[in-house]
């Protein structure tokens, strides 16, 4: 069983503990897909959503994830709280937890963020992506719905392509798809890619060909222009005409690949409008997927509360 009190990252998860999260995940994903929204697992507990950068899909999923539950949701816009007075993310937390919340879902710019919140406060802290470190439940829906369609993710090979260096979402897929035992094959501008990634078990690849080769999934990730600074490639048309991934390039990997991208697509940046709206895009599927494993992610630590009595 997951014990633990929070979910921070997938870096030391178990393929016992993903498994157990995907396992429940697709069982919530079954279950909403024949119309059932009332689950009460979460009956009388209060699941707090604070962000404190942009989202769409990852605060709405978790808030509905949430409501699926039975629990009581409560959202925090950082821009609209005490944090734009200056109030520490410390005493912001202890805040929440003298209201009592279960559960506090943070979203924040600065790696290391939800680790240093969960440190301090008596709730359960769910890391909904901090900086460019780790997006956990981002890449625990990529595996669900690469599971759904494939049944194991054990010798897949996963191609990702995109704006690596900025990405939590990549390095997330990284650790979970290794421990799971599926190949991990990732290309971008050489100003994309941070080094040590191979130590990790990324394989780099020299070309967008070498990455697409074969692969079983190929993952196109937006380019992060929020997060660069400095120019890392001469213009986003240059970007796609020589790293984007187009119709023509998907047949490199094998007849039965899916396509996946996190969202917010840069339409005809990281992949052209054909290959989003391919019939083998999955990307709608990983929204549902989101909703799913989240419910799963918020069941699995309750559990871990009510065990130890928090
Ligand atoms: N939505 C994902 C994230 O928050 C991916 C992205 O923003 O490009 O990391």
């Amino acid at each position: 069983m997951l014990k633990r009190k929070d979910l921070l990252g997938l870096i030391d998860a178990s393929e016992a503990e993903i498994t157990e999260i995907l396992d429940l995940a697709q069982d919530f994903k079954n279950r909403i897909k024949r119309g059932e929204k009332k689950m009460n697992y979460l009956d009388g507990k209060t699941v707090t959503v604070l962000f404190y950068e942009n989202s769409t899909r990852t605060r709405t999923s978790f808030e509905q994830a949430a409501k699926y539950l039975g629990a009581t949701t409560v959202n925090i816009q950082a821009g609209t709280s005490s944090v734009a007075k200056g109030e520490t993310l410390v005493d912001t937390g202890k805040t929440l937890d003298a209201q009592r919340n279960d559960f506090i879902v943070m979203r924040h710019p600065m790696g290391g963020a939800p680790y240093l919140l969960a440190k301090t406060v008596k709730a359960g802290v769910l890391n909904a992506g901090d900086g460019i470190n780790e997006h956990p439940t981002q890449a625990l829906l990529d595996m669900l719905t690469m599971r759904e369609t494939f049944g194991s993710l054990k010798g897949l090979k996963v191609a990702i392509l995109g704006d690596i260096k900025h990405s939590r979402v990549a390095k997330s897929n990284l650790f979970g798809l290794k421990t799971m035992g599926a190949e991990v094959a990732m290309f971008a501008p050489q100003t994309l890619i941070p080094t040590g990634l191979d130590k990790l078990g990324a394989k780099i690849c020299a070309s967008r060909e070498e990455a697409l080769d074969g692969a079983d999934v190929v993952m196109g990730l937006r380019i992060q222009l929020e997060r660069q600074k400095a120019g890392n490639f001469p213009s986003l048309g240059e970007y796609a005409a020589n790293y984007g991934v187009n119709e023509s390039h998907l047949a490199l990997a094998k007849p039965h690949a899916i396509i996946l991208h996190p969202g917010p697509v840069n339409r005809g940046v990281e992949l052209t409008s054909g290959v989003i709206d391919h019939d083998r895009s999955r990307i709608e599927d990983q929204v549902l997927s989101g909703v799913a494993v989240r419910m799963a992610a918020l069941t699995l630590l309750n559990e871990y509360r009510k065990e130890q009595g928090l």
